[in-house]
This record gives C-alpha cells, sequence and structure tokens, in this order.
C-alpha cells in the first residue's frame, strides 16, 4: 500500500525567499494539501559557509507570511550530524564508501595524466584515485563508489527514474559526475548525503522542488539503494529565469521576496503560481479573483493543482 503523502520544502539559509525558491515552496505545498498529505519544512544549514545569519528565521517569517504553514516542526540539518555520521558508516562497511586523500590539484594532476584535462567551468568526474586506498595520504573527504562495483574505470549502470513532469530520465552518475563527496574535506556533510537521509528519516513520499536540482536525483536514488531507503515521487518545477534567460538564484543575486503586507505576500503567491501554470490572471470561477489575502487565495489554487496535476502514487521503489 502507498504511504500517506508526505511532502517537504527544504531551503538553504542562505539568504531569504527568492521568486524562484517561492516558487518551489508553493508547488510543494499545494501537491501536499492537494493530495491531502503532510508538508513539511527542513532547513538545510549544513553548509555553513554559506549560510547566512538570521536568513532561516527569516525564511520561516515569509512561509508564515505567505500563508505556507508546515504541519510539523521544521527540521534543521545541523543538529543532523549522528544521522549522516551512522549512514555514511554503513555505506563505509558496505564498501560503498571510501575515504579520499586527493587535492583539488592533485585531481586535476590525475586527470590531465589520462588525457582529459580539466576546465574550470566544468565539474570533474573524480577520477577515483583513492579507491584503492590512501597511499599514505591522510583522509581529507569521503566518497560514494559511483559504479557499486570494484573493479577500477568500471562504468555503472545507468540510474533510471521518473519525474511527473520532465517524465523518464537516467543518468549515469559514474560517468556524469563519479564518486561523489559524501563528506567534504572542511568536514561538511554533503547536500546528497543529507537530503537523502532526512527525506527517508521524515517520511517524505514526495519530493517537488526545482528543476536546477533534477541533475542530483540520480545520485540521490544510488545513495537510496545503498542505504536501503525508499526512493520517493519527484516533480521538478519550472525555474524564474532573469531577464537574460538565466537561472534566477541567491548565487546570481535574487532578491528577496516582499511578503510584508498581504497584498505584497498575494502578489509573490501569484507570480509563482503563474511559473507554475496556474490561471491566476484569468480565473473567475473562485474566490481567487477576489482574494485579498494569502488565506483567501491559496484554497482555489489548491483546487487548480488538483486538476492540473493529479496526485500520483508516492513511494516509487520500496527496498
Ligand atoms: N536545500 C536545497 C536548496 O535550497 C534544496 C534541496 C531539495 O529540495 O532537495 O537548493
Amino acid at each position: 500500500m502507498a504511504a500517506a503523502y508526505v511532502g517537504r520544502f527544504a531551503p538553504s539559509p542562505t539568504g531569504l525567499l527568492h521568486a524562484g525558491s517561492v516558487v518551489a515552496a508553493l508547488a510543494s505545498w499545494l501537491d501536499a494539501r492537494a493530495a491531502g498529505g503532510q508538508w513539511l519544512v527542513r532547513i538545510e544549514d549544513i553548509d555553513t559557509l554559506r549560510c547566512v545569519p538570521g536568513a532561516a528565521q527569516g525564511i520561516l517569517t515569509q512561509l508564515g507570511q505567505l500563508g505556507l504553514w508546515p504541519d510539523k516542526t521544521p527540521w534543521w540539518q545541523s543538529q543532523r550530524s549522528a544521522h549522516y555520521e551512522a549512514a555514511l558508516a554503513k555505506l563505509v562497511e558496505q564498501g560503498q564508501a571510501y575515504p579520499c586523500g586527493c587535492t583539488r590539484q592533485g585531481i586535476a594532476k590525475a586527470l590531465a595524466a589520462r588525457g582529459e584535462p580539466t576546465q574550470r567551468s566544468t565539474e570533474r568526474v573524480y577520477p577515483g584515485t583513492c579507491r584503492q586506498g590512501l597511499q599514505g595520504k591522510p583522509a581529507r573527504a569521503w566518497r560514494l563508489r559511483s559504479d557499486g562495483d570494484a573493479s577500477p574505470g568500471q562504468t555503472g549502470q545507468a540510474i533510471h527514474w521518473s519525474d511527473r513532469r520532465l517524465g523518464a530520465q537516467q543518468q549515469d552518475v559514474a560517468r556524469a559526475v563519479g564518486d561523489f563527496v559524501l563528506k567534504r574535506a572542511d568536514g561538511l556533510w554533503a547536500y546528497q548525503l543529507a537530503v537523502v537521509v532526512d527525506d527517508a528519516a521524515q517520511g517524505v513520499t514526495h519530493v517537488v522542488r526545482g528543476e536546477d536540482l533534477a541533475d542530483n536525483t540520480a545520485r540521490q536514488v544510488l545513495l537510496q539503494r545503498g542505504l536501503a531507503l525508499p526512493t520517493p515521487a519527484y516533480l521538478h518545477t519550472p525555474l524564474v529565469l532573469a531577464a537574460d534567460g538565466q537561472k534566477l538564484s541567491k548565487q546570481t543575486g535574487a532578491t528577496p521576496v516582499c511578503t510584508d503586507t498581504p497584498q505584497a505576500a498575494l502578489e509573490a503567491l501569484k507570480g509563482a503560481a503563474r511559473v507554475l501554470g496556474l490561471e491566476v490572471d484569468r480565473d473567475t470561477s473562485s474566490t481567487m479573483a477576489g482574494a485579498q489575502t494569502p488565506a483567501d487565495w491559496l484554497p482555489g489554487a489548491v483546487g487548480q493543482w488538483r486538476t492540473r496535476w493529479p496526485t500520483m502514487p508516492g513511494i516509487v521503489n520500496t527496498p
């Protein structure tokens, strides 16, 4: 039997919500409400170098002003290290994770020696140098064996997953990203491990998030398999693009949305709803047209969402 719907919004507190993050927040909330499920919030504050003081609290305030209230107390990833540690230990014990002593220069050198010079702009595929052991180097980071196989240079099986909006997806993780980092050289937990551990720990059945994260999904499915955790259903939402067609993000200076007044909050929700293809401007049939506050407007949006994105079964693959 399918688990009851549990959705979540998982912002990194690197700044306040911007137009793009409101899309992810609203879409995940609408999907949960349309399915009669729970909607949780998780503050992904593990990358302490990028976290901005006060941003997490600011995001929670903005969500409240938008009328998007979580059904449970938000989780904070900074308090969950012991769980990430246990997951890493399990992967190590299973021979699926290993310590890596390579520096950036060391990786670049190894790739160059293989005739694969690295370019600054492209993410490098780790050449697997430390799979056979540290060879005297001190351990710096921990990596996942992306091929699930002990022989070097082996290409793994492509990971197939399905997106409710983008359709069938696949990625050969070994070839596309290689043995990726689970714990960084600076001691910080990597997003991939933390997100997989916490989605499972919170019982998340449906992940709804921005399309910029779609590329991480195969890595996450690989980790779910390694840790014998279920794979949730995925829906990646359209991105808000800047005027120049580039992705809008906190890094590229996306400005925080103003949610201070009910009118401002309503405008922010309407902007997000347009990106999601809801009929914000033409809707005359429901309470949406005359709504003055998020609380008045949201129920109509749930109704529209329900017809646009019929509820899908959640867990797609139980170990
Ligand atoms: N914390 C991530 C971000 O803000 C999102 C993680 C997720 O939804 O899986 O980009």
